[in-house]
């Protein structure tokens, strides 16, 4: 007799429903027979990496056979002169999903609540599901975090609270005032992590600078990617800031060479090309204006985002949009898993992309009489 082998798995594991990532460009075209197609699907950045990340990995390729760096030492000095932080406050990770895994495995017990927003990113039901905790996941605000109500959510057994800032797939920011009162409210038993994924890309002159909030709250952890506006979303690698004893106690849980050594060289040139950072802020404001006229132009609404990525109402169930987008080789995210069943994530793409993409829309729901 077979054994019973998902009665054996760890009671969260059983319950786990695997994360669902954008489509692979070259998984459609085999599907489809596509040559030509267009990914907006995974927030990656369209101008690619920084070309001095790619001469940095060419130049560790002689060194492949040996193992990474495990302290990562010099990346953590670049970062930690960067941030203006001590290299000790930082963490590396294998993206940062990562650390947000290792935060939750460092301090969250079966025993322990975690506390984070409906829409928010879904990494963080997923670390906490695996390790047997309970999600404790308050409603959404205009489809961004309710701050208050995540305070109220927090009891005795919270150990930690999820904030994304700006959210993905909602593209939603909190101010510097709402986060400050946040911080003040929670008790000492909580840490709270700020999930800066886009960080680089928000021009609002209200949006906080997580790392500069380290001094007041010592039980915040910031982290940060090199996957989103430093294009390295391939080679995973991530970052937390915190404290120097929560980033002890995160090394003592990460695993020794969790992150490769390409990675290592690429990002510790990447933190410091100022250029490549700036010129793909520029486009991703361009292009996420073209995409929200365009999105007007259609009568379709949008939840406005200040992200590189942007949440759509198509006015109908989203799945079946996006099944004829993927026909005409253009592959968005659809958000029903987020609870946005009638909204499409799009990322902001090079002006032909974006075209590219709002052509395909307008046929589509042309073709369902949604415009
Ligand atoms: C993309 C993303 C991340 C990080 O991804 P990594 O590639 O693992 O660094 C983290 N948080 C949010 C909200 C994201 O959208």
């Amino acid at each position: 007799m077979a054994c019973d082998f998902f009665a054996l798995a760890a009671p969260g594991v059983r319950e786990l429903t695997p994360y669902n990532p954008g489509k692979p460009i070259e998984e459609l075209k085999r599907e489809r027979q596509l040559s030509d197609v267009v990914k907006l699907a995974s927030n990656e950045n369209p101008l690619g990496a920084s070309p001095r990340a790619l001469e940095a990995i060419e130049n560790s390729l002689p060194n492949i056979a040996r193992y990474p760096d495990g302290s990562g030492y010099a990346l953590r000095e670049s970062l930690g002169s960067h941030l203006g932080v001590s290299p000790s406050q930082i963490t590396l990770g294998n993206g940062s999903n990562d650390v947000l895994d290792l935060v939750a495995r460092t301090f969250v017990t079966p025993a322990d609540e975690v506390v984070f927003s409906q829409h928010a990113f879904a990494v963080y039901s997923l670390v906490t599901q695996a390790l047997g905790a309970r999600s404790v996941v308050t409603p959404a605000q205009d489809w961004g975090h309710d701050l208050a109500a995540m305070q109220e959510a927090v009891t005795a057994r919270t150990r930690l609270v999820f904030i994304a800032n700006p959210n993905n797939p909602t593209g939603t920011w909190l101010t510097r005032a709402r986060l400050k009162a946040f911080l003040a409210a929670v008790p000492e038993h909580v840490i709270v992590v700020l999930d800066e994924a886009y960080f680089e890309y928000v021009e609002e002159p209200e949006y906080p600078d997580g790392i500069n909030l380290l001094a007041l709250f010592p039980q915040l952890v910031v982290t940060r990617t090199f996957s989103k506006i430093h294009g390295l979303a391939g080679l995973r690698i991530g970052y937390a800031v915190s404290h120097p004893v929560i980033a002890e106690l995160m090394n003592r849980v990460r695993q020794p060479f969790n992150c490769n050594s390409l990675a290592l060289a690429a990002a510790q040139v990447a933190c410091a090309d100022r250029v490549h950072v700036e010129k793909s802020r520029a486009i991703n404001k361009q292009g996420l204006q073209q995409l929200t006229e365009a999105f007007r132009a259609l009568g379709l609404s949008f939840i406005p985002s200040v992200a590189n990525f942007v949440c759509v109402d198509t006015g109908c169930f989203a799945m079946p949009v996006f099944e004829a987008l993927l026909q005409q080789g253009v592959i968005v995210r659809p958000v029903a898993n987020y609870g946005l069943p009638h909204y499409l994530r799009v990322t902001v793409g090079l002006a032909q992309e974006n075209t590219r993409f709002v052509q395909a829309l307008r046929g589509v729901l042309g073709a369902r009489g949604e415009v």
